[in-house]
């Protein structure tokens, strides 16, 4: 699934083409896409619009067109967005015309494709509304000045559940999934398993900075092109090769030389150095206290 650094790969890409175009035609050939709305409906809503902006929020894109409306759309599992390809692609689910631009600037096309069928793209009217969706199901954005070591140990206290498993939840940070939230851990030394409410200060700290590295050096390589994702060219992006411990089960840690191990957290295949990312030790010790009866400490999420 398309991460922060891929989506906004496609969205540097797609801005400068589509900003200040108007939306001519929008074709939608699966009416799951729209949901709720009927294709229909949603293209009467987008059609004859000037795109004024088009953004980026975890792991949307944000068309913002003019009248404040607006269409946030995710590329869930297999999603892909072509600029003009030279050939119509399988698996297109929409495709937009834009109007002439400016300056001989011709009419054109931008197909969403999509094997799966998870994408979506949600219509949104008024910034209000626009601020509410987002509210409701996407944290800070990781790489926003507020997204402090404070503001994280905030986030994280009193959390029982797997570190990897609270940096995958959309709800608590934005934009990270299973490939950055492992580089970012292996950056960190933390073992995935660490229970999030028991990081030390220190921790904290590397942490905010894993993510901040993993997913800037992710944005500055153009996204990782392990499945689907792809440019709005059609090329790949090259942070795949660069991955540190990610699917790299069997190789040598680039750290310290011991072998990276696969093991499932949080339901996800998850790569580790368990030398440099030591498992949690205190996690025994507290079940046997639990089942004595001594107190444990509270807990949330
Ligand atoms: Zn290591």
């Amino acid at each position: 699934m398309p991460e922060l650094p891929e989506v906004e790969t496609i969205r540097r890409q797609l801005a400068p083409l589509v900003e200040g175009r108007r939306l001519e035609r929008i074709e939608i050939f699966d009416e799951r896409w729209s949901r709720p709305l009927a294709p229909g409906e949603l293209a009467a809503a987008l059609e004859g619009r000037r795109v004024e902006r088009l953004g980026r929020r975890g792991k949307y894109l944000v068309w913002s067109f003019e009248d404040d409306v607006h269409l946030a759309q995710h590329l869930r599992m297999t999603g892909g967005v072509l600029w003009e390809p030279e050939s119509e692609p399988t698996h297109v689910r929409v495709r937009l015309q834009l109007a002439r631009g400016g300056r001989g600037v011709a009419r054109s096309r931008l197909l969403i494709t999509d094997v799966r069928r998870f994408g979506t793209g949600e219509l949104l009217l008024g910034a209000d509304a626009l601020e509410a969706f987002f509210a409701a199901r996407v944290g800070l954005e990781p790489l926003d000045e507020r997204f402090t070591a404070q503001h994280l140990r905030a986030l994280l206290r009193g959390r029982r559940a797997p570190i990897k498993a609270v940096l995958l939840d959309q709800r608590h940070i934005a934009g990270v999934g299973n490939i950055y939230a492992d580089e970012a851990l292996f950056r960190a030394r933390l073992h995935p398993l660490r229970p999030a409410g028991r990081l030390t200060r220190p921790q904290h700290a590397s942490l905010r900075l894993g993510l901040i590295e993993a997913l800037c050096a992710g944005v500055d390589a153009k996204g990782a092109s392990i499945d689907d994702f792809r440019h709005v060219d059609g090329l790949r992006g090259a942070f795949q090769d660069q991955f540190l411990v990610h699917r790299r089960a069997g190789e040598p840690c680039p750290r310290c030389g011991t072998e990276i191990v696969r093991m499932v957290v949080a339901g996800r295949g998850t790569y580790v150095c368990e030398h440099c990312q030591r498992r949690p030790r205190r996690s025994r010790a507290r079940r046997r206290r639990a089942r004595r009866g001594a107190p444990t400490r509270a807990s949330g999420g």
